[in-house]
């Protein structure tokens, strides 16, 4: 076994790597770029390397500056992780010649794989069903056209060299055969330099099913299915193993399909065979297809791990450094089942846009696998992918798993950013995904529905709203006190509520005019009647609640408070503090915009002043007086009360 490796790759991937060769006593060196000198995986490796600057072209993808780390440190092999150099057939040469072990498969094996036509041709030619269609070299667009009409509409086109989704068109109709075939060619030119393009028939309500596979160089096994049909725009989503109402005879057609892919160029290491499946009518012998093979560790490779009890990871360190296939295909046995939900950075209702930002408060779930590069008070920069953390659980069933993902989703904790966790947290509850009919359209399809949750929940705000005016915790002393019976208004970006503390432990809330009853009781949170899996943080973006429906507040900065209580009869305190100087006194006439009073907070003197003209009834606090947020300072007379 190696005694030290290096790993060129960043995130949750470089951690996960980690972890296995801490168990395995393999010392790590991580390698970073400007963006991750404070990094998850910086810290957890026994060593680290700066590489450059944050963009991946300055350090991640720098195979030169890599090699010469690894050489440098005393490291004898180099894990590549997934994504950035795992798939460069030309870095794995460049490793070798350094005399250095890649943990992955050969150059050659690769660069077989590499372009998807090439690579359906030989697994046609090792007895692989492939995808009906074209994967000539014959690139005239009439000849193209021609095929189309011979595979039959629908028909999908595909840039050889694609990848992540890019380069393909679904074509529907003869008619727009040849504009799809021209953007299909230009976006492949600019994302690969290649514009080379086949043509598949496109299966109607197809499933994403993919088979782990293992090989030693010669010999390959199988380590059984993943289903992936979860996917928004050709992206997966969530991940399961194995797939639902996969019959076991054509498991066993599958995995021996995809071990003769395997075998058929001498694959070594970790690699997963993707197969478009036809779901229409349950899955049969004759109804899966190759559509591509990724030569290197997978991201939803933690599903596969729970149901067969392999570390896949450990594998690919044996298998480098020499040793024969850790087990026979006999050996290999399915137990319960699994899912991956992908948390990341990214603002739903805005079309899934990445966000960025920083974690301001995170936390995680004990009872649930958790893949993650980032800790509390990190930042998702825009330089790479978005993802937060991968959250991964088991159960001896399908029903028990998914209710156990829904549990950890419900139980994560993420502040400083938005992200897709009430998404997650939908589909979880989507019945047809729930019964396992999964298909790649489900998403698409459902998409109006399972994005509607994410307008901030009426009950929800109303325990945030406790939290602005500082109430979330009824153990503390000043919280017992804070509940006493008080109204206050409470002003956060973009709303404000009426709180009426109705002693110790109950609260009633009103936004919007709707009245919520908020009782604090047996260590959790009531609302209207019902109790509620949330709970109230405070952390330096704000105030949030979590549980299933979250929201973030961030209570208004103190200036603008007074404006937003402008019209209102009551001047409050904005936040806690102590008042310095009182300058009305009752029945005194003050003009809209007059000093009333000056509190100093957070170091800061601040300013009250008249919202608009009036009479002022009472004055409630003197010079001296420590005040809470909320707390009623001076009353203007309301206009009937100067009529009397
Ligand atoms: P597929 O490409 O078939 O969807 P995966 O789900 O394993 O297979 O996707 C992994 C891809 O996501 C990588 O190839 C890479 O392009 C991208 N990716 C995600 N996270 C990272 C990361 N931390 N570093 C580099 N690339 C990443
Ligand atoms: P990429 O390299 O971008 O991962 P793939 O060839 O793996 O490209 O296809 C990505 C996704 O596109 C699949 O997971 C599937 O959802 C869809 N897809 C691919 N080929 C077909 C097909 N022939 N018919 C229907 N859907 C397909
Ligand atoms: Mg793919």
């Amino acid at each position: 076994m190696f005694r030290k490796i290096l790993i060129a790759n960043r995130g949750e991937i470089a951690c996960r790597v980690i972890d296995t060769c801490r168990r395995m006593g393999v010392a790590t060196v991580a390698v970073y770029s400007d963006a991750d000198r404070d990094a998850r995986h910086v810290a957890l490796a026994d060593e680290a390397v700066h590489l450059g600057g944050p963009a991946p072209k300055d350090s991640y993808l720098r195979g030169d500056a890599i090699i010469k780390a690894a050489r440098d440190t005393g490291a004898e092999a180099i894990h590549p992780g997934y994504g950035f150099l795992s798939e460069n057939p030309d870095f794995v040469d460049a490793v070798e010649a350094a005399g250095l072990v890649f943990i992955g498969p050969s150059a050659k094996a690769i660069r077989a794989m590499g372009l998807k036509d090439a690579a359906k041709a030989l697994m046609e030619k090792a007895g692989v069903p492939v995808v009906p269609g074209y994967h000539g070299a014959d690139q005239d667009p009439d000849h193209l056209a021609q095929q189309a009409e011979k595979i039959g509409y629908p028909v999908l086109i595909k840039a050889v060299a694609g990848g992540g989704g890019k380069g393909m068109r679904r074509v529907d109709d003869a008619k727009d055969f040849s504009d799809a075939l021209a953007s299909a060619r230009s976006e492949a030119q600019n994302a690969f330099g290649n514009p080379d393009v086949l043509i598949e028939k496109y299966i109607l309500q197809p499933r994403h099913i993919e088979v782990q596979v293992f090989g030693d160089g010669v010999r390959a096994v199988h380590l059984f299915e993943r289903d992936c049909s979860l996917q928004r725009r050709h992206q997966k989503v969530i991940e399961e193993a194995p797939a639902p109402d996969m019959p076991a005879q054509v498991r066993k057609v599958m995995g021996a399909a995809a071990v003769r892919a395997a075998e058929a160029i001498g694959y070594k290491g970790a690699g997963t065979i993707e197969f478009i499946v036809d779901g229409a009518d349950g899955l049969r012998e004759d109804g899966f297809w190759f559509m591509e093979m990724n030569t290197r560790l997978q991201v939803e490779h933690p599903v596969t791990e729970l149901i067969t009890g392999v570390d896949l990871v450990e594998w690919q360190l044996r298998v480098a450094s020499g040793e024969m296939l850790p087990a026979k295909q006999a050996d290999l046995s399915i137990t319960g089942h699994a899912f991956e939900a992908r948390l990341y950075a990214e603002d739903v209702p805005a079309g899934f846009l990445p966000a960025t930002g920083t974690l301001a408060h995170l936390q995680f779930p004990d009872h649930a696998r958790i893949e993650t590069g980032v800790r509390p008070g990190d930042t998702i920069s825009p330089w790479y992918d978005p993802m937060i953390a991968k959250i991964v659980t088991y159960g001896p069933t399908r029903a028990i798993a998914l209710r156990a993902l829904e549990t950890a989703l419900f139980d994560t904790e993420v502040a400083g950013s938005v992200t897709n966790l009430e998404f997650l947290i939908a589909l979880t509850r989507h019945e047809g995904f729930r019964r396992g009919e999964v298909d790649t359209g489900l998403i698409g399809r459902d998409l109006d529905d399972l994005i509607a949750g994410s307008e901030p929940d009426p009950r929800t705000l109303a325990l945030g709203a406790l939290g602005v005016a500082g109430l979330e915790d009824p153990d503390t002393r000043a919280g017992v006190t804070l509940w006493q019976p008080l109204r206050r208004t409470v002003t956060w970006e973009g709303g404000a509520a009426v709180i009426e503390a109705m002693g110790p432990g109950r609260a009633d809330v009103t936004l919007d005019g709707t009245t919520h009853e908020v009782r604090q009781q047996g260590g959790r949170w009531w609302v209207d009647g019902s109790p509620r899996r949330s709970r109230v943080v405070r952390h330096a973006a704000g105030v949030s609640v979590f549980g299933g429906r979250s929201v973030t507040l961030k209570p208004l900065d103190p200036l603008d408070v007074a404006g937003e209580e402008a019209g209102d009869a009551l001047t409050l305190s904005p936040m806690p503090g102590l008042v310095k100087a009182v300058f009305v006194e009752p029945g005194q006439q003050v003009a809209a915009g007059d000093r009333l009073a000056i509190l100093e907070a957070m170091k800061m003197e601040h300013t009250l002043t008249a919202a608009r003209d009036g009479v002022v009834a009472e004055v409630l606090a003197a010079a001296g007086d420590q005040v809470e947020a909320g707390a009623a300072l001076i009353r203007l007379e309301e206009d009937d009360e100067a009529a009397a």
